[in-house]
């Protein structure tokens, strides 16, 4: 594994898009817009699933490549000023938004910055520290009126254990544990809707239930609303590669505990689904028993050659990320986009798109993957009618 990383700038044109539907597999219940400023993550976990994706990843996950796109701020907005529908912000689905170079570059910083512009929100998920900047950008002050899109602007934090010595393995390069802890607290202070991400659990290394317990209850404790889980599931171009990893770190043993465990194909190789639902069915008592909700991110089993999400049976929640944020909109003459009344933005699940745009409605239409033209085609249907 390279941990010496190179920077290589580069200009992009990307586009925004919404999430990636493969195999009719999508358990996301709201729409967002992704967005990775960096190709690459100086975190450098051994299980990232950036590491089996094409393109400039093989050159990070080989090489120790990291690709700092500088202009995308630019290209993010104006591609915002060409849609008149909008979901929330992500940074990042597969790169660390706070990085190290981000204190260099600050992009995310300035993608931030042009979100708010637009009043769209933005959230985060991070295993660094959240700069002090972003926490006083995204929060919400008294002279803020109630369609400001900072009520809906909220932060994930990853944290995977409590214990620091193996925090060290599984995210060598991200933030200490008390900062990962704290970083909840500044958020739960600034009344910013604060998630705490156990993703991925590590099976026989990070699923001890006393560990669990006290990991929920600390993030209880500095402010967290809603956990979010996962175990452990590895795309099968990095099996060997997590696998050794596993055997580095924590031994044959466990390693041939791995062997047994991972035999169930989903998409990714993943563990027995009889050992998911236990650590699941755990800690969705847990979260119920301490006032928290809960929910999985993308765990599935295979019913009737369907996959199936397994949030239909854990998930406490409305939507799996525990806030509610209905999709903004705009009229053509104004710069500001506002939510849409009524709407609790659970897109998967919706049967009635009182939003008035049934391709969103993706209880009626199935799963989808949505790109950017896909969102202007939205505005174009929206443009006669009135919304707020
Ligand atoms: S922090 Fe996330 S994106 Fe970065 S290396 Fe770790 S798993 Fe990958
Ligand atoms: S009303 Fe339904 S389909 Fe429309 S944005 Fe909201 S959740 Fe999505």
């Amino acid at each position: 594994m390279n941990n010496n990383f190179t920077y290589i700038y580069k200009t992009t044109q990307k586009e925004l898009h919404g999430w990636y539907v493969a195999d009719n597999r999508r358990e996301c219940t709201a729409e967002r817009l992704l967005i990775n400023p960096y190709n690459g993550c100086s975190v450098g976990c051994f299980y990232c699933y950036a590491r089996a994706l094409p393109g400039y990843f093989e050159e990070y996950h080989k090489e120790g490549k990291i690709f700092v796109f500088e202009n995308f701020p630019e290209v993010v907005e104006e591609q915002i000023s060409q849609i008149y529908v909008s979901s929330c912000g992500y940074l990042s689905p597969v790169t660390d938004p706070f990085q190290s170079i981000e204190q260099k570059v600050g992009l995310s910083k300035k993608i931030i910055e042009v979100f708010l512009k637009y009043n769209i929100p933005i959230e985060f998920i991070t295993k660094c520290e959240i700069p002090q900047e972003v926490i006083e950008m995204i929060k919400l002050s008294s002279f803020e009126d109630e369609k400001s899109c900072k009520k809906h602007c909220f932060g994930q934090v990853s944290i995977l254990t409590v214990d620091e010595n193996l925090r060290k393995i599984l995210a060598p390069n991200g933030a200490d544990t008390e900062t990962l802890f704290l970083n909840l607290r500044r958020l739960a202070e600034n009344k910013i809707f604060a998630v705490c991400r156990i993703d991925p659990i590590f099976p026989y290394v990070t699923d001890r239930k006393e560990d669990l317990k006290e990991l929920v209850l600390r993030a209880k404790d500095n402010g967290a609303k809603h956990i979010i889980a996962s175990i452990l599931d590895m795309p099968k171009k990095i099996y060997d590669f997590v696998l050794d990893n596993i055997k580095k770190f924590f031994g044959s043993s466990v390693y041939y505990d791995y062997k047994n465990l991972y035999i169930e194909n989903i998409g990714y190789i993943n563990a027995k689904l009889d050992y998911r639902m236990k650590v699941f069915d755990y800690l969705r008592n847990l979260c119920d028993k301490y006032d928290l909700t809960f929910a999985l991110c993308m765990e599935y089993r295979v019913t009737d050659g369907y996959y199936e999400g397994l949030n239909k049976i854990f998930m406490s929640s409305t939507n799996c990320e525990g806030i509610d944020i209905p999709i903004y909109v705009r009229k053509s003459s104004e710069v500001k986009f506002y939510p849409a009344a009524d709407c609790k933005g659970a897109c998967l699940l919706c049967k009635d798109a009182i939003c008035g745009i049934e391709d969103l409605a993706q209880g009626i239409t199935g799963p989808k993957g949505l790109k950017l033209k896909d969102y202007k085609l939205f505005g174009k249907k929206l443009q006669q009618q009135v919304l707020f």
